[in-house]
């Protein structure tokens, strides 16, 4: 699995790398699924990287995400995939590897210039931070906190359906925070806005990095408190309670989502 750590520049050949090209994942079809690729074998057959990121150790090996040229991918040689259709198909080490690596990647790419002064950025802090050259501003990767929520009444779990939903399934509800808000108030804020109910007893369940661009979501359960359903109309086109045997199709399981409802059915008597 991937360690976060810092790691400086490096040019081993042995040095593990998670490639991208126009945002899309690049893997090997020689190499065994689910492994990185090295730098010497992808510098032959890819060349050398447009940008490179550190993003950790890998297997204690230095690791780096890298865009590489479209010009060279290969379709007998190579698979190109988007980090989407990765999610539940590869390891969650994996997934967390390439999720890390294309948020830093893009960090990179939008950050070569001071917000400040417009100055040229260079990595600093082991690959941590951008700092600017000329006014010494200093940028993170940008990460945007939101909740999910599981709102509960008995032993049935309010399911939604979002507006122009892609996929034909019923699900939690979810927001960013705002600034200067708790998650806790974010929770209760969100169900409200989207259901026109209110919460109580709001309780934390786990966290999920989710790099569709750069969310991490904290899950959480709430009791229904109050209130009859007032959808929002741009963002919620049903929702309901609905019981362990009797609801719609549901997220996989890959997602906080999936997990949160069926933990929640699980643990019914
Ligand atoms: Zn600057």
């Amino acid at each position: 699995m991937l360690e976060i750590t810092e790691v400086g520049h490096s040019s081993d050949p042995d040095d593990c790398m998670f490639a991208f090209s126009g945002g899309n994942a690049v893997s090997s079809l020689r190499l065994p699924p689910q492994e990185p690729w090295r730098r010497r074998e992808l510098i032959t057959q890819l060349g050398q990287p447009l940008i490179e990121v550190p993003i950790g150790l890998w297997l204690g090996k230095p690791c780096y995400a890298v865009e590489v040229s479209p010009d060279r991918l290969d379709p007998i040689e190579h698979v190109t995939g988007n980090l989407f259709s990765l999610l539940g198909r590869v390891s969650d080490d994996v997934f967390a590897a390439f999720g890390r690596g294309i948020q830093m990647l893009s960090w990179r790419r939008d950050h070569q210039f001071c917000g400040r002064c417009s100055g040229e950025t260079q990595m600093t802090d082991g690959g941590r931070a951008l700092a600017c050259k000329a006014c010494g501003h200093s940028c993170y990767p940008r990460l945007s906190p939101c909740v999910i929520v599981a709102v509960t009444k008995g032993e049935k779990l309010l399911l939604a359906a979002a507006q122009g939903r892609r996929a034909q399934f019923y699900s939690t509800l979810a927001g960013f925070i705002e600034p200067g808000e708790t998650a806790e108030a974010a929770v209760a804020r969100e169900v409200r806005e989207e259901v026109g109910i209110e919460v109580e007893n709001v309780r934390y369940f786990g966290s999920q990095p989710w790099p569709f661009p750069s969310q991490l979501m904290l899950g959480f359960y709430a009791d229904y408190a109050s209130g009859e359903f007032s959808l929002a109309a741009d963002e919620i086109e049903d929702a309901g309670w609905f019981g362990r045997d009797e609801h719609p199709p549901i997220p996989p399981e890959a997602s906080i989502a999936g997990q949160l409802i069926n933990e929640f059915f699980r643990r019914l008597p």
